[in-house]
């Protein structure tokens, strides 16, 4: 069996019989990457508390026929402050399962995991409104994933906007020209904020001047997006307070 070294976030994981557990990871060079963890869930086992979800971990694996085996885990950085909070951890559980839904196995996925552990360490931040994190966070998965996200010129003709008609189809904000007959515009405040949240350090996101219902209808548009291109909303979504 061929022994290789991954370092990798965990996503998520699940009881396997009576003491192993199957971890997902999000690995940089191998993309997607499914193994189990013999004896994690003995009492005194030696790393199973360094495989939670959203541990950036340094590990040791064997090549399975089927799943590869977990022989060492080191700690990179644990998360757990953001695993610890209700909204943090909402918020980061709909990060991973963003991110897990994009990787593919076998798969390079540098750009991926890089983003993942911006999102993190921005919730490990205790931002104000960790829900605008994870909009930004979410609108630069969806470009990573091959649908980048038109918010100022136009989407069809590049027209530049500001522009108020947000299109899911055609991939953003669309002119007067371009939208079909009877399209309703947004608030500019929205494709405004929706703007801000795409740009910059997932770290300085604030979103501490914005209106609530301004903030929220961003969040919602952002979900549709992500819903409209991935084929199904994220689950997790629904649990992060907004
Ligand atoms: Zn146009």
């Amino acid at each position: 069996m061929a022994l290789y070294r991954e370092q990798g976030i965990v996503l998520r994981t699940y009881k396997l019989g009576e003491t192993d557990r199957i971890v997902n990871l999000l690995t940089q060079g191998r993309g997607k990457v499914r193994a189990v963890a013999k004896g994690v869930r003995r009492p005194g086992s030696k790393f199973g508390g360094r495989l939670e979800p959203f541990s950036h971990v340094d590990l040791q694996l064997y090549e399975g026929r089927n799943l590869d085996m977990i022989s060492q885990a080191e700690l990179i950085t644990p998360f757990d402050g953001v695993r610890d909070d209700f909204a943090l951890s909402a918020c980061g559980s709909a990060m991973v399962e963003g991110a897990d839904r994009v990787a593919q196995e076998d798969e390079r996925s540098n750009a991926l995991v890089l983003l993942l552990l911006d999102g993190l360490r921005a919730l490990s931040g205790h931002p104000q409104h960790p829900s605008s994190v994870l909009d930004a966070y979410l609108l630069r998965l969806a470009s990573v994933a091959g649908y980048h996200p038109y918010l100022e010129a136009c989407a069809s003709c590049g027209d530049p906007g500001p522009h108020t008609v947000f299109h899911l189809a055609a991939g953003g904000v669309l002119c007067g020209a371009c939208a079909p007959a009877g399209s309703h515009g947004l608030d500019p405040q929205v494709i405004a904020l929706m703007g801000r949240l795409a740009r910059g350090d997932l770290r300085r996101i604030s979103t501490v001047d914005d209106e609530p219902r301004v903030r929220r209808a961003a969040g919602t548009l952002v979900n549709s997006f992500l819903t409209y291109h991935l084929g199904k909303p994220l689950r997790a979504w629904d649990l992060v307070p907004r």
